[in-house]
């Protein structure tokens, strides 16, 4: 048995088959065309597929899960990723399940991309085993899902866990998506590479300006590189005790990119927390890094196929689909 896991970003357009202990047996990947044609990036899915389909493991194909940039509609079965503009509304689900090679008992099952990666976590990650978890993402943007009474709480657009777009200053900057004061307006990456220069945070020579080159410097001591992690790490810290106070959490897990940094980050995220997570049930909440790196968005669409195919079920991965 293996299941089958597609990984749609806006850089590249990966494929896994995936055991049942949650290990990569086979990958296949294309670079997205993102700024071509709806068809052009269909066409790139199926070029994926066909790869996948041509290894001898697919003959075991249980089930297909699909992780996708953002914004998703797993219910709708479509995505519209923010960075491949020909795809709005596109119907994702009803294009897999449509290939020749993908069986009449498969059914693809959607979700977004940070949702995958907490399935993943959860499933052979740093969250294996927790009962409430938030796991998140810190990257070019800020994402998160959650994990609740043992499941993935996905939510009815799969879109639960959108903890970039919570406010943490109701006076703070207009956010693009059109609320004031976001977490990612501190947290992202672009955040805080924008929060340095602006302090007068020059890149080493010839470097680009991003975050993680504002890590570097301040590994050195560079105070407005610390700086900007500083505000970063507090925005996300009040971000995870609202969510805490939600909802009663037991771990927090911390990926993408940005969390590389390190020390940097997590010292004054686990810092402010201390004094934003202050009631009985919020205090002392564990925050760590993520456990899986590069492959997480594939296992996590793997364990979310897995999961609403009812192969977790009975406690056999502890991960279901609410
Ligand atoms: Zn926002």
């Amino acid at each position: 048995m293996v299941y089958g896991a597609l990984d749609i970003g806006g850089t590249k357009i990966a494929g896994a088959l995936v055991d049942a202990e949650g290990r990569v047996v086979a990958r296949a990947q294309r670079p997205t065309p993102a700024r071509e044609s709806a068809q052009s990036m269909m066409a790139a899915v199926n070029s994926v597929v066909d790869e996948l389909a041509a290894r001898p493991e697919w003959g075991a194909l249980s089930c297909l899960g699909i992780g996708s940039a953002g914004p998703v509609d797993t219910f709708a079965g479509t995505v519209s990723p923010v960075n491949i503009p020909s795809w709005r509304s596109f119907p994702l689900v009803e294009r897999v399940r449509n290939h020749p090679a993908v069986a009449g008992g498969v059914e693809p099952v959607l979700v977004g991309d940070a949702v995958a990666m907490a399935a993943a976590e959860h499933w052979v990650g740093a969250a294996k085993g927790a009962a409430n978890a938030l796991c998140m993402v810190v990257s070019t943007g800020v994402g998160a899902g959650l994990i609740l009474g043992g499941s993935l709480h996905a939510g009815t657009t799969g879109n639960a866990g959108h903890i970039g777009h919570i406010t943490v200053d109701q006076n703070g900057p207009v956010c693009p998506c059109g609320a004031r004061g976001c977490v990612e307006r501190y947290a992202s990456g672009t955040a805080i590479a924008a929060h340095a220069l602006k302090a007068g945070w020059v890149p080493p020579d010839g470097l680009p300006a991003t975050a993680r080159e504002v890590g570097i410097s301040a590994q050195e001591g560079d105070p407005r590189a610390l700086a900007a992690f500083d505000r970063a790490g507090r925005a996300l810290a009040a971000a995870i005790a609202a969510t805490a106070a939600l909802v009663e959490l037991d771990l927090v897990v911390v990926g993408g990119g940005v969390s590389q940094a390190g020390d940097v980050l997590f010292g004054p995220l686990r810092h402010h927390l201390g004094s934003f997570a202050v009631l009985d049930f919020t205090r002392d909440l564990p925050v760590v890094p993520a456990g899986l790196a590069l492959d997480a968005g594939l296992i996590g669409a793997a364990a979310v196929g897995g999961a609403a195919s009812g192969l977790f079920r009975a406690g056999a991965g502890g991960l279901t689909v609410t």
